[in-house]
């Protein structure tokens, strides 16, 4: 294939990217570490406008204060999986970063482009929905922050105007004590694999045995990263027993709506997402004294 030639700009500062979308918003293809859009150019891209912004400091980067954690959209996998305290505070994340793609691909990829890529089966979603989380919206007018959860409106379809970037995402911490995590990505190999279905879970039982909190987020089973909402009001109030795991899975089984493709059945992943709810949810049943 013949090389394709492409302008790339490289602002220096966010405002002055800002200001070059806001200018002429279709002008511009966005690009972080490129992992997404490297793979889909081709001669169709011939002369096409790229806004490089990997030298935005203001979106690298993971902060911490007492209250949250703020991570740059512009912030890698590699720096995810290395952040002591996101190992520790937000286990879902982690493992979701540690999933992504193999090492060459976590330094590059970033959250951010995650997030707006959209992919159904992208790693980072799953986890970040089962969290208090917002995500921070630039433009040159302002900045907003909006719940995470309203963040993907349709199949590759996210929150984001002509004009507008994604700048970060924020976490809150939680103090609880009693918090369940599941994480499992089920794909054909162990890394540099792609989806079949992702289940990430958080769920807080209180002093009696009893779901204070229910986060179940699906992937690849919808047209956009999901929360199985039913199930979590079924489980929340109650203690875990085994026909509340048979109902939580029922409920779960009929918010989702996976479809055959490239990489596995509709079948199959209603078979695999009950099966992983049910192993999770299992190990949360009382033990007996
Ligand atoms: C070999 C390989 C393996 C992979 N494996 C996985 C995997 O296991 N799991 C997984 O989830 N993904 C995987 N991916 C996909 C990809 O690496 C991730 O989705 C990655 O996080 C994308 O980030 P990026 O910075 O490279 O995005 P880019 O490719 O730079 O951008 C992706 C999209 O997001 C937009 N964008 C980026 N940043 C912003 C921003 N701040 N504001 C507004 N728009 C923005 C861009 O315009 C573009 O539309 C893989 C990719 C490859 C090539």
């Amino acid at each position: 294939m013949d090389s394709v030639i492409a302008n790339v700009t490289s602002p220096d500062s966010l405002e002055q990217a800002l200001k070059l979308i806001q200018q002429d918003p279709s002008k511009w293809q966005l690009v972080a570490g490129g992992t997404d859009l490297m793979v889909t150019i081709d001669q169709a891209d011939q002369g096409k406008n790229y806004l490089n912004l990997s030298k935005l400091n203001e979106l690298k980067g993971i902060t911490v204060t007492a209250q949250f954690i703020l991570i740059g959209a512009l912030t890698t996998f590699s720096e995810i999986i290395a952040h002591p305290l996101i190992k520790d505070e937000f286990p879902l994340l982690y493992q979701a970063a540690k999933g992504v793609g193999a090492k060459g691909i976590q330094n590059c990829a970033t959250i951010g482009g995650n997030l707006v890529n959209a992919s159904p089966a992208a790693d980072a979603p799953v986890a970040l929905l089962c969290y208090p989380c917002k995500v921070e919206i630039n433009s040159k007018e302002k900045n907003h922050w909006i719940p995470y959860q309203q963040f993907h409106l349709d199949y590759r379809q996210v929150a984001l105007k002509p004009g507008e970037l994604l700048g970060k995402i924020r976490l809150a911490r939680t103090p609880e004590k009693n918090q369940h995590h599941y994480y499992r990505k089920v794909a054909s190999r162990q890394a540099l694999a792609i989806s079949k279905l992702a289940l990430a879970a958080r769920i807080i039982l209180d002093d009696h045995q009893v779901v204070s909190s229910a986060k179940i987020a699906l992937g690849a089973v919808a047209p956009i990263p999901m929360r199985a909402k039913q199930c979590e009001q079924a489980l929340t109030g109650k203690a875990i027993t085994p026909a509340q795991i048979q109902l939580a899975v029922e409920l779960m089984l009929g918010e989702i709506s996976p479809i055959d493709d490239l990489r596995s059945s509709a079948n199959y992943r209603h078979q695999v997402a009950s099966n992983l709810l049910t192993h999770f949810l299992t190990t949360l049943l009382p033990t007996e004294n």
